[in-house]
């Protein structure tokens, strides 16, 4: 069996799209490759319709099982939530807005189970669509986040993946607070396929990803699977010291050879905020993994669930 989980937050527009597709789609799964499916949606505390659409697909379709967290986790969450819910041999992540092509369920399933692969990801090659300077920083990013950290991280990966079962239960082992999927993805391994896919728009409603929220989530990032800054912030120290050194003996030497004519104001003055501003930038470096290492000793749960199907059939019942 395979569970496509859905993370939808406030999803109401596009929602009828996708159930119409991929119940289709789940069709042709069951002709065609003799799998079954169970659709897993995540309802990550949306403010409009999105529930009741979801209460009423439930009822409809014996396949179609809902989540619903107590308010709003964030895509990470829901997506771990899926995948610890999910009873299939094959989990899939997709979002609500048909920008993953349910034609690609097919070719995924396999590659994982004809060609030996343990997870079939959907690759974006062209950032076609997207701000020039969003896609720029973008590229940046992948170039600085590969040097730095030791999990893979594949420009245009998706969250659009395919895994077999011991995939999902290496990411279940991950039951870390400060989720960056696309790093912990990387980071359990296994053999990937990359499987190309153009960029698609949303079929309905708004992204919630702003350039500012993205710029953030990268931050967190490598954040999260890169303690480089952290060096960086020691050699700058050190660089700052060996050249304090150094000035230093040059000044006593002058002093010693020429006399000492006072002088040199502004120089203090720049040097002064200069070496203030790199303290202040090495602090704020601690104090992010601080912050991270803060939140991870909590020990919270990554979601709440408000209510389920089984609660809703509950009520029906009584
Ligand atoms: N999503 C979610 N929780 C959030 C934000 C988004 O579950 O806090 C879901 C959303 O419903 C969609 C998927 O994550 O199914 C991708 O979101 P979106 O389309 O807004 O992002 P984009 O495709 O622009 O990256
Ligand atoms: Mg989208």
């Amino acid at each position: 069996m395979i569970s496509i989980i859905v993370p939808c937050y406030n999803e109401e527009a596009a929602l009828p799209y996708f159930l119409a597709a991929i119940l289709e789609e789940a069709e042709t799964l069951l002709a065609e490759l003799g799998q079954e499916t169970e659709l897993v949606f995540v309802d990550d505390g949306s403010r409009d319709g999105t529930l009741d659409l979801l209460r009423t697909a439930a009822k409809e379709n014996s396949h179609i099982r809902y989540i619903s967290f107590s308010r709003n986790f964030g895509k990470e969450s829901a997506m771990y939530a899926g995948l610890e819910n999910c009873t299939g041999d094959y989990a899939v992540i997709m979002d609500a807005d048909l920008q993953h092509p349910p034609a690609m369920l097919a070719g995924m399933f396999r590659a994982i189970a004809e060609e030996g692969y343990d997870i079939a990801a959907a690759r974006r090659v062209s950032r076609k669509g997207e701000p020039p300077i969003r896609s720029f920083f973008a590229r940046a990013f992948y170039k600085l986040i590969n040097k730095i950290s030791n999990a893979e991280f594949v420009d245009g990966a998706s969250d659009f993946r395919m895994l077999s079962r011991p995939a999902v239960n290496a990411l279940l082992r991950l039951r870390e607070y400060n989720r960056f999927s696309k790093g912990i993805f990387g980071w359990i391994g296994f053999r990937t396929k990359w499987i190309p896919y153009e960029n698609v728009e949303r079929v309905a409603g708004e992204t919630t990803w702003s350039f500012w929220k993205l710029f953030l989530y990268s931050l967190e990032g490598i954040v999260a699977f890169s303690i480089t800054p952290l060096s960086i912030a020691s050699v700058m120290g050190i660089l700052f010291c060996a050249t304090a050194f150094l000035w230093m003996l040059m000044i006593i030497l002058r002093t010693l050879l020429f006399g000492d004519p006072v002088a040199g104001f502004p120089t203090l003055a720049c040097l002064l905020l200069l070496i203030g501003g790199s303290i202040q930038l090495s602090l704020g470096i601690i104090g992010q993994y601080l912050a991270k290492t803060y939140l991870e000793t909590k020990k919270r749960p990554i979601y709440i669930v408000g209510e389920t199907e089984k609660d809703c059939q509950k009520a029906g019942r009584d």
